[in-house]
Parts: structure tokens; C-alpha cells; sequence
């Protein structure tokens, strides 16, 4: 869950971890440590057509995430790293 300053949500003041509520620590607006951004809009033939869903997880829950996976996530190394 993203707190914003104002109300064009452009000034990023906290996240909060929307599984465990963690702050996940915000500095001048940039996102100081590992944060999962969750940000998807099912399709026509989905059941939840015409919304919009967002949630943010901290790095240790989308740890806990990943490992229910049957699948492994994908992974690729970085070349420019941010
Ligand atoms: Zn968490």
C-alpha cells in the first residue's frame, strides 16, 4: 500500500507491506530497500474486468511468496543495475 503527499500521487511518502504491514523505508520519495510492486488489470474474460489492482510486498514475504511456487520464478541478470 503506497502513501502519497498529494493527492496526484506523485510524492511517494511510505509504503507498507500489504501482507505482513512492514514499512519498507522511503527516502525524498525513492524506495530505499527491496520492495515487490504488485500492479495488474485483468482482461475481458476475466471476472474482474474493469479493475485495476495494486499491492506492494515486502522483500521477505515475496520470499515467502515465491516459495509456494511449483514453478520457479524466472530470473536474468542485470546488466545496469539501478
Ligand atoms: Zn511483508
Amino acid at each position: 500500500m503506497r502513501i502519497y503527499l498529494d493527492d496526484n500521487k506523485k510524492e511517494l511518502a511510505s509504503i507498507i507491506c500489504n501482507k505482513c504491514k512492514k514499512e519498507i523505508k522511503v527516502e525524498n520519495g525513492i524506495v530505499k530497500e527491496g520492495c515487490f510492486c504488485g500492479d495488474t488489470q485483468f482482461g475481458y474474460f476475466s471476472n474482474k474486468d474493469g479493475m485495476k489492482y495494486f499491492f506492494d510486498l515486502c522483500e521477505e514475504c515475496y520470499d515467502k511468496m515465491i516459495t509456494e511456487f511449483a514453478v520457479p520464478v524466472e530470473t536474468e541478470e542485470v546488466k545496469e543495475l539501478l
